[in-house]
């Protein structure tokens, strides 16, 4: 399907389905509803992507292994790369934070650039095959978990908090990760992935896509709306998930998934996240302490930063979740607009509690040095890694679509 005809779509935000015009490069379509974008068509995109894709790919391996910051005090030298954090959390036994860690920095981000390059460079071929719609799904399930961006800001907050203790140096691997957040954004702001999926179809990837007309099923994978010749079991001819109405179980899912992480959240605040020992004294501290410590060090800046990312943004995102969730379920129509936007606030901030932990499992890694000053991560950071996942995968199974339904009780 060429960009020169209308195409069906159905908005993400509120499952309204309209026909979106053909668009001029670098234009964006909205909802006329509820505002939500529809699609940003990009000039070039799939050569564009794969460059970056290839150059991310480049300055991710640089950043994994070089060194990231290098620290001193009286004589000692401690060098730490990215993996050294995880290795020393996973020594003390908190393997579950090493994985997170692990995950978020370079599993994740590392899968999702090889498989943008192999799809991408696939659908440069004649015949590109099948499963290349299973690796892009993948890769952009991957999207939200990979979390260079994050991990540059958790690398900066250690590096101003050590700067006080000791002599601390900048690495080749802090510089190649300022490079890497900033090319991730622009690949993710450069990729459209509607035009990706019509590539594929070009190309004879899918099966055959049936015109789509309203009453159809909008896909969850690749966003195609169209009518399942399969009725049963109806599959998405495009990408070939399968297709629902909404997203199943969504409001039981999310209270599950919200619930367990407001548990989480006390331990999480209660215990210590970090414990800063310095000539034999010092204390454990609380996400909070940390934040206090940092107002009495006049860190006003990192002070309101970690306080959002860490205290502010869970609770907001476990109070959103909760009032979307009741207002669903007592059918409330006002303000949908406006519960809309929260929603894809909450869904677009929720990775950037991980600073703290990135943050956390640096200085537990660098600053080891014997009775002078020793820094050792706290359990408390297990339980509000958990919070971060938990609430990530709240967002995840929440369908704000729900929200609009009001709208239509005839149907559904
Ligand atoms: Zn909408
Ligand atoms: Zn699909």
């Amino acid at each position: 399907m060429a960009d020169g005809e209308s195409s069906l779509h159905e908005c993400q935000g509120c499952g309204l389905q309209q026909f979106v015009p053909p668009l001029a490069p670098h234009t964006r379509a909205r909802c006329v509803r509820c505002g939500t974008g529809l699609r940003t068509r990009r000039r070039n995109t799939i050569e564009h992507s794969l460059a970056l894709a290839f150059a991310a790919l480049v300055l991710l391996i640089i950043t994994a292994t070089t060194t990231l910051m290098r620290v001193e005090a009286s004589g000692i030298v401690h060098l730490a790369d990215l993996i050294a954090g995880p290795q020393e959390l996973a020594r003390r036994g908190m393997s579950s934070l090493a994985l997170a860690v692990v995950f978020t920095s370079l599993i994740a981000p590392s899968a999702k650039l090889v498989g943008t390059i192999y799809v991408l460079g696939l659908l440069q071929t004649a015949r590109p095959p099948r499963h290349i719609r299973r690796v892009f799904l993948l890769v952009r399930r991957l999207t939200p978990w990979s979390m260079a961006e994050v991990l540059l800001l958790g690398a900066f907050v250690a590096y101003v908090k050590l700067q006080a203790l000791v002599t601390i140096t900048a690495g080749p691997a802090l510089i190649a990760l300022l490079a890497l957040a900033f090319t991730m954004f622009w690949l993710d702001s450069e990729l459209d992935a509607e035009d990706v999926w019509r590539e594929m179809e070009r190309k004879g990837v899918g099966d055959f896509v049936p015109d789509a007309r309203p009453g159809a099923l909008a896909c969850h994978g690749c966003g195609l709306v169209s009518l399942p010749r399969d009725t049963e079991h109806p599959r998405c001819p495009r990408c070939g998930s399968a297709l629902h109405w909404r997203k199943r179980n969504s409001i039981a899912r999310t209270w599950a998934l919200a619930i367990a992480a407001a548990v989480l959240y006390i331990p999480a605040n209660y215990y210590p996240v970090l414990t800063v020992i310095q000539l034999g004294s010092g204390a454990p501290s609380t996400i909070l302490g940390g934040v206090i410590e940092l107002i009495e060090a006049r860190q006003w800046p990192l002070a309101a930063l970690v306080f959002l990312a860490s205290l502010a943004i869970p609770l907001l995102k476990l109070a959103g979740l909760g009032a979307m969730l009741i207002c669903i379920q007592f059918g409330v129509a006002g303000w949908l607009r406006e519960r809309t936007l929260l929603f894809s606030i909450i869904e677009f901030i929720g990775r950037w509690s991980m600073i703290d932990i990135f943050m956390e499992s640096l200085l537990g890694a660098l600053v080891q040095f014997g009775t002078l000053v020793t820094i050792d991560p706290g359990i408390g950071a297990v339980a509000f890694c958990a919070v971060v996942f938990l609430t990530m995968f709240a967002a995840e199974s929440f369908d704000p679509r729900l929200m609009w339904d009001v709208l239509r009780p005839a149907q559904a």
